[in-house]
């Protein structure tokens, strides 16, 4: 059987778009590889533009036990400064907000399909989109949304990744005496080779996310402790928040290879680009699911609205490139030895420094009237 649209992908951005399509009538299969919801590297932080999009798909994220967060603090070398985030924020773990996408993607209509792992996709001379399985099955659709995220399916893959990042995410319990001195925040950690962020997640779980260069790891003998030891030296700030925390697994997980700063410029008839596909924003802005959710909702519009793909995928890109210009900037400045011993001590001068950095790198503008997610 033959539906309207084939997704690949069920992560944030594949989820989103096939609800709001299967909500409008479309026949929309989804294929997701994994055949349940995993964690993945992220820093599960969920800014104002994300939780918009999340409350418009009927997600409730309170329910599921998402953590408001009120505070972004910034640590480097041996200060740290903070400021209330201009926008409302929470976190939550991958894996429950995967599970809730999914979940409302299959009561919208879509047929999902996991554990079915894409190896190609191409267009046919009957100008269908094919995507053919790793056990050799095969789908068409006149139109295909590709939403596989970090992963590139051969013949689509976006460029190499020049800076060679390295990215792990390990879950803590905190000390009791932490965990309180945390509180509300999601704190940024600077170090010589990349940066870090640590956050509560649900069930009073904290996530530590950190993206390195590849010579700052191999600086540490390509081994996880040693990694940790570096970065808790360059930050103190990191080593206290640290201090009696119980690690909740052995190792953390990682991904290498991220295209920070890559934006799609083009594609083929049909064939909408969205999510980490369409553009790969810096992590510390901790603005990926937003953009996530904002192109599978511009690109299901389009899509519906019988925009061409090819027309509505540089128009997104021309709409993204300010705040994405501006994104990477402030990542190079955070890499930057002197912006890294100054950057805290101007912020402790002039907190209001943090709110006006946060709002100019939001891809997407928050609407004037955010949604209530948690109850006062
Ligand atoms: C270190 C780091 C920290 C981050 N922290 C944050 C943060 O705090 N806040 C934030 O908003 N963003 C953050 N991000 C970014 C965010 O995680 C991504 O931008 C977002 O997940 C992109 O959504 P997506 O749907 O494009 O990809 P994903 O959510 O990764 O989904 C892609 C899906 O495609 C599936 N897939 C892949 N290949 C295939 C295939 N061949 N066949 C079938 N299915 C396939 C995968 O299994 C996956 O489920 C971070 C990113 C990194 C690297």
């Amino acid at each position: 059987m033959q539906d309207e649209v084939l997704v690949l992908g069920g992560g944030v951005a594949g989820c989103a778009a096939s609800i709001a399509l299967a909500r409008k009538g479309r026949s929309v299969t989804l294929l997701e590889r994994e055949p349940t919801p995993r964690h993945k590297i992220c820093g599960e932080f969920l800014s104002g533009e994300a939780l918009e999009d999340l409350h418009a798909l009927g997600i409730d994220i309170a329910s599921l036990g998402a953590v408001p967060i009120n505070y972004v603090r910034l640590a480097a070398a041996r200060r740290a400064a903070e400021a209330p985030l201009p926008f409302p924020a929470a976190s939550l773990t991958r894996k429950t907000l995967d599970t809730a996408l999914i979940a409302t993607a299959i009561a919208a209509g879509v047929r999902v399909q996991r554990g079915r792992s894409v190896q190609s996709l191409k267009r046919t001379s009957a100008n269908l989109w094919q995507a053919t399985l790793d056990d050799g099955a095969i789908y068409e659709a006149p139109t295909a949304f590709l939403a596989t995220g970090k992963h590139d399916l051969r013949g689509h893959a976006r460029p190499k990744d020049p800076h060679h990042w390295v990215a792990f995410k390990m879950y803590y319990r905190l000390s009791a005496a932490q965990t309180i001195d945390l509180a509300d925040a999601s704190e940024l950690t600077l170090y010589a080779g990349g940066y870090g962020g640590i956050q509560p997640v649900e069930d009073g779980v904290v996530n530590f996310c950190c993206v390195v260069q590849r010579s700052y790891f191999a600086r540490a003998g390509f081994r996880w402790e040693g990694l940790l030891a570096n970065m808790q030296r360059d930050c103190p700030h990191l080593a206290m928040r640290l201090d009696g925390a119980e690690p909740l697994a052995r190792k953390p997980i990682a991904v290498t290879h991220i295209p920070y700063g890559y934006l799609r410029r083009t594609t083929e008839e049909d064939l909408y680009c969205i999510g980490d596909q369409a553009a790969v924003i810096p992590s510390f802005t901790g603005d990926g699911i937003s953009i996530a959710l904002h192109t599978a909702r511009s690109a299901a519009a389009a899509y519906l609205a019988g925009e061409p793909a090819q027309a509505f995928q540089p128009k997104l890109r021309a709409a993204m490139l300010p705040q994405m210009r501006l994104a990477e900037a402030a990542a190079n400045g955070l890499n930057n030895a002197l912006a890294r011993v100054v950057l805290p001590f101007c912020l402790r001068v002039w907190p209001g420094a943090m709110r006006v950095t946060a709002r100019l790198t939001r891809v997407t503008q928050p609407a004037s009237v955010a949604p209530q997610v948690f109850a006062n």
